[in-house]
């Protein structure tokens, strides 16, 4: 027998790989990255762990241990498990445990992170022929700030380096720390709260912060940080989306008196091997990240924070599908730390761990300093030519005559969602997909948002030749121009993945409204996350029909999530705040419920639904999805995947088709796989994946499985 490493390789592969010992050298310890032969290339990996083999002429060896012991035991057990309960090819670890700066053969040096400041000429510089240049010198009269985060703001290089020539700014260390700020007097709750978690600083415990929007989560979560980072611990805070990062590290900073580290995928690999080495050496007191800053390392771990944790963007959609929340929860658990997940609209997975025993509630019932909550009412659309209907009109115009803002939620991009011919009822489908297309005007195109696919809107019918077609239904575009007719005297501003395709513009859109001048923000789920906006105060829901009636199991509640996010953007400053929820079914139980009740209530009925109906989170779900050109295939893969499950205790249903049946020209189908408990179903997949490979139909599918999945 002979000792050899077993290395997990950045492939689609499902095994480790045994290698031996590089060629005069020791066994790299668990941990560390390697190069190593593979096939006929070389390819950076990690050492997973350590075996005993029988010696064979075809074991290699490790070429060069690159780094020994990089990755902590503990990460590596979060990496191992990770792999273990998501179903996913082993060598996924190395793409979540290393950044992509450290998977590349070259080796690469992180750059030093640059400061910019004001020097004493750009205080007294006025730029005002140069909005721009006057925007990124009223940020570092506050204090001076890393390049990466001006360019988060909305900065461009070009911008900077105007400045830099102009000699108004220079670059250079960061400078004395900053006295922190008091934040505000905490409330009873936020105390509650806090003392709570400061407790528990000791042991590993799972937090749920349910605060109703604009309660003042975030002051919790930063004066914990402060406590923890005063007893040399560091505090990781997840977050859904990267537009969330300036406002929160501003934050940071003003109260803590430092600045955080950023790490998320539009940050230079570079920047992020830096953030990654401050992480592990230590250096780093508070990290804010994506999901993918759950696996950076940390030194003297305190507390994560898991903001918005109802957020769908937390769960991986390709790749190891991993859901950010839960890896963070089980993380915290390694490490023996608390975890706090914070929402104000919990996801039912969460309600459930709080009933059954395994989170801790704290409640924020009220709203932080003296906001109080909008006035809700639900506006009937029967009878109305569309979602600017008269009421709303004559809304709008009293809020913006009073100063205040408006913001109009409306999940639909683009122009119309269909387009048809009245005389002969033709409709512009995708040939790919089962989906309308959807009319795009400013372009003059047809486009599918499923599959990407676009084309040349016709002038006319093309099978009867009726050159007048019709443009049913309003997206944001389309919202966009009617608004800007009836509001010729406010900037109408439109923020879905169109008009907001560079997120500097997103950033810099956010900054101007938050001047507070009266403006009408019009768009999609971008503009109902987290974003504090104390200017606005109305807001509305536009049109929420179609999720009332989805074949998703989660369609309700992600629109109470919806509902309620965009109602919270009303009234965060010190003006009152009104919210309009439209639809055609005003009596619609749900919406009934949602209108009488604050969310942790609807949530409860709608838990109470899920059980009966034996669906997650009260029961554990995963899905093997399957996918290819000829349906036939996929349904006799998923049938014959399905006479392989024999367990009392896992019920197998499908070949079920998904939702969109055909995409991109793709036939989707689906098994599900539900049990009473995780275990049985963690204990019998890795088995049944690996018979699923030798199955005849295996390689003429595309499949994989979605453990935890939160679309069908
Ligand atoms: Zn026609
Ligand atoms: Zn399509």
């Amino acid at each position: 027998m002979i000792a050899v490493a077993q290395v997990a390789v950045p492939a689609p592969l499902p095994q480790w790989f045994d290698y031996l010992p590089p060629v005069g050298g020791t066994l790299p310890p668990v941990g560390s990255r390697v190069l190593v032969p593979f096939g006929k290339r070389r390819l950076v990996a990690l050492v997973a762990g350590h075996a005993e083999v029988a010696e064979s002429a075809a074991l290699r060896s490790i070429e060069q241990t690159l780094d020994a012991g990089l990755i902590r035991p503990e990460l590596m057990q979060l990496g191992r498990w990770a792999m273990r309960y998501y179903g996913s090819a082993p060598g996924e670890m190395v793409n979540l445990l290393l950044p992509p700066a450290l998977r590349r053969l070259k080796s690469f040096r992180p750059a030093a992170p640059q400061w910019l400041s004001l020097t004493a000429a750009g205080r007294a510089a006025e730029a005002r022929r140069a909005p721009r240049q006057a925007e990124v010198l009223g940020w570092l009269a506050e204090a001076p700030l890393e390049r990466a985060e001006l360019l988060d703001r909305g900065a461009s290089a070009g911008v900077l380096r105007a400045l830099l020539n102009k000699g108004w700014i220079v670059a250079g260390d960061a400078g004395a720390p900053r006295p922190p700020q008091p934040g505000p007097a905490l409330n009873a709750e936020q105390r509650a709260a806090l003392a709570a978690l400061l407790r528990a600083r000791h042991q590993s415990a799972s937090f749920l912060l349910a605060g109703v929007t604009g309660s003042g989560k975030t002051e919790v979560y930063l004066q914990a940080a402060r406590a923890l980072v005063r007893r040399g611990r560091q505090v990781l805070i997840l977050i859904p989306e990267i537009g969330l990062t300036p406002q929160l590290i501003r934050r940071v900073e003003s109260r803590l008196g430092f600045p955080a580290h950023v790490y998320h995928s539009d940050r230079s690999e570079s920047e992020r091997l830096a953030c990654w080495q401050a992480a592990a050496d230590g250096r780093a007191r508070v990290l804010v990240g994506t999901r993918s800053a759950v696996f950076l390392p940390l030194a003297r771990p305190g507390l994560i924070v898991v903001d918005e944790e109802h957020d769908a963007s937390f769960k991986q959609q390709d790749g190891a599908r991993y859901h950010g929340r839960d890896v963070a929860v089980m993380r915290a658990h390694l490490l023996g730390i608390p975890v706090l997940l914070g929402s104000a609209t919990p996801s039912l997975e969460s309600l459930n761990n709080v009933e059954q025993g395994r989170y801790r509630l704290l409640q924020i019932r009220r709203r932080a300093g003296t906001a109080e909550p909008p006035t809700w009412s639900l506006a009937d659309l029967r009878g109305q030519r569309g979602a600017l209907e008269s009421g709303l009109l004559a809304s709008m115009r009293r809020h913006l005559d009073a100063g205040g803002q408006v913001l109009l939620y409306r999940n639909r991009r683009g122009y119309a969602p269909v387009l048809m011919c009245p005389a002969c009822g033709w409709q512009a489908d995708c040939l790919r997909c089962d989906a309308h297309l959807t009319l795009h005007q400013s372009v003059q195109r047809l486009q599918c948002h499923h599959c990407g696919a676009t084309r040349k809107a016709p002038p006319r019918c093309p099978d009867c030749g009726e050159p007048d077609l019709l443009a049913l239904g309003a997206g944001t575009e389309r919202l966009e121009q009617d608004l800007k007719q009836q509001f010729a005297d406010v900037p109408v501003h439109r923020v879905d993945r169109d008009s907001m395709s560079r997120r500097d513009e997103f950033a810099r859109l956010l900054e101007e409204v938050r001047r507070g001048d009266p403006c009408i923000l019009v768009g999609t789920q971008m503009l109902a996350k987290g974003h504090h906006l104390p200017g606005v105060t109305l807001a509305a829901v536009l049109d929420v029909d179609q999720a009332l009636f989805s074949a998703d199991f989660r369609a309700p509640e992600r629109l109470g999530q919806a509902v309620c996010q965009v109602a919270g953007r009303a009234g965060r400053g010190d003006r009152p705040g009104q919210f309009v929820l439209q639809s055609r079914h005003p009596d619609h139980p749900l919406l009934e419920q949602l209108r009488r009740a604050e969310y942790l209530s609807f949530a409860a009925c709608l838990l109470e639904e899920r059980r009966a109906a034996g669906l997650p989170p009260s029961s554990a779900l995963a899905l093997l999805r399957a996918e290819a050109h000829q349906a036939e295939s996929v349904r006799a893969f998923l049938e014959a995947a399905a006479k392989l499950m024999q367990h009392d205790e896992i019920e197998v249903s499908g070949p079920i088709p998904a939702i969109l049946a055909r995409r991109g020209g793709y036939w989707r189908y689906q098994l599900w796989l539900q049990s009473g408990f995780r275990g049985p179903l963690l204990a019998a997949l890795p088995a049944w994946l690996d018979n699923l490979r030798s199955l005849p139909h295996a390689r003429r599918v595309r499949w994989h499985l979605d453990m935890d999945p939160l679309e069908i």
